[in-house]
């Protein structure tokens, strides 16, 4: 049986550790830490996630704030209130809570966000220089929280230098999660494979894996027979199944299956999830270094 990876507690050190960060910065520059989210129409998921970012951030000592935007906004208005925030000195970091309503170009608004305030990682310079530096966590690159947490999580595992070498696969090629997760275990010396909806063999691709990603977003999609026995397997997924009347929440691996040949699994919920947004305060926190000249790592 697989060592299940407990994301909450990981997540939970790490979420101390910025606090630590930001009282440390507090009382060294007077300068507290601000995050900003835009927030456009009512889908209720995305509005949930931006209480729970809100709401860590206040936990961990950095100034929240939320502008709420209705479905129909104009491009015009919703980029000069990204303006503003990007002007705005007490906001160090600041996101646009995807996906927008479908009238708004998600691009034209991502590039609009100063890269050193843009700490989802989005914008085409810290994408550029997430593929180009050698170590993008300990530079001034501002790097995706999913991918960011998994790589935690596979450290927590592995150890230090625990991915050189080995062979990962990511299935997944979204510009959220599969792509920088690619980058990152590449920047981490794995020999990376990046799968996708039209990747031929896939169970088999996947049983070559030591190190597994799934991003895909459908539910129990990858099966236990597809895992290398010894792998390690990180579940992004989220994904809501019904199942004699109540809904819960799995992951794109078939758990229970897969537990039974991986050594170690993150559970869905309790692993990827609770990472994301404690790397969204810990890029709030190196944006706000950043931005006051000094280096990335506290
Ligand atoms: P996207 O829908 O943007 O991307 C899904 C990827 O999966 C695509 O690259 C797609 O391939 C690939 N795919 C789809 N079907 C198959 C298939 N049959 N075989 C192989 N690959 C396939 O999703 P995201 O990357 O945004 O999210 C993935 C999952 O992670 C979702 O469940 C999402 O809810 C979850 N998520 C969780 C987060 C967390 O904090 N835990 C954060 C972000 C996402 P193609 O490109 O060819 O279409």
């Amino acid at each position: 049986m697989a060592i299940i990876i407990d994301g909450r507690t990981i997540a939970q050190s790490l979420r101390r550790r910025v606090a630590e960060e930001v009282a440390e910065l507090q009382a060294r520059t007077g300068v507290r830490p601000g995050l900003a989210a835009v927030l456009v129409g009512d889908d209720p998921a995305s509005h949930s996630y931006v209480r729970t970012k809100e709401r860590m951030a206040r936990e961990a000592g950095i100034a929240g704030r939320v502008v709420t935007l209705p479905a129909d906004v104009a491009a015009e208005e919703l980029h000069a209130r990204v303006r503003e925030l990007a002007e705005d000195p007490g906001v160090h970091g600041m996101l646009v809570q995807l996906p927008l309503p479908r009238h708004l170009d998600v691009e034209s608004v991502l590039a609009a966000i100063p890269p050193q305030k843009d700490v989802d990682g989005f914008h085409p310079l810290n994408v550029g220089r997430l593929w180009s530096v050698r170590d993008p966590l300990a530079q001034d690159v501002l790097v995706p929280c999913t991918p960011q947490g998994c790589l935690m999580l596979l450290e927590e595992v592995l150890g230090p230098g625990g991915l050189r070498g080995r062979r990962a696969l990511v299935v997944g090629r979204s510009n959220i999660v599969g792509k920088p997760m690619a980058a990152l275990l590449l920047a981490r010396d794995a020999t990376v494979t990046l799968a996708h909806s039209r990747t031929r063999a896939l169970a088999e691709r996947c049983r070559e894996a030591e190190v597994l990603v799934a991003a895909v977003g459908r539910a129990e999609f990858i099966r236990g027979d597809w895992i290398r026995p010894g792998a390690v397997v990180i579940d992004v997924g989220i994904n809501r199944v019904e199942e004699a009347g109540r809904s819960r929440l799995v992951g794109d691996v078939a758990f229970r299956e897969a537990a039974e040949r991986a050594a170690a699994i993150t559970p869905v919920p309790g692993g990827v999830g609770p990472m994301t947004v404690a790397c969204l305060l810990a890029n709030t926190v190196k944006a706000a270094r950043i931005q006051l000249g000094l280096p990335p790592a506290g």
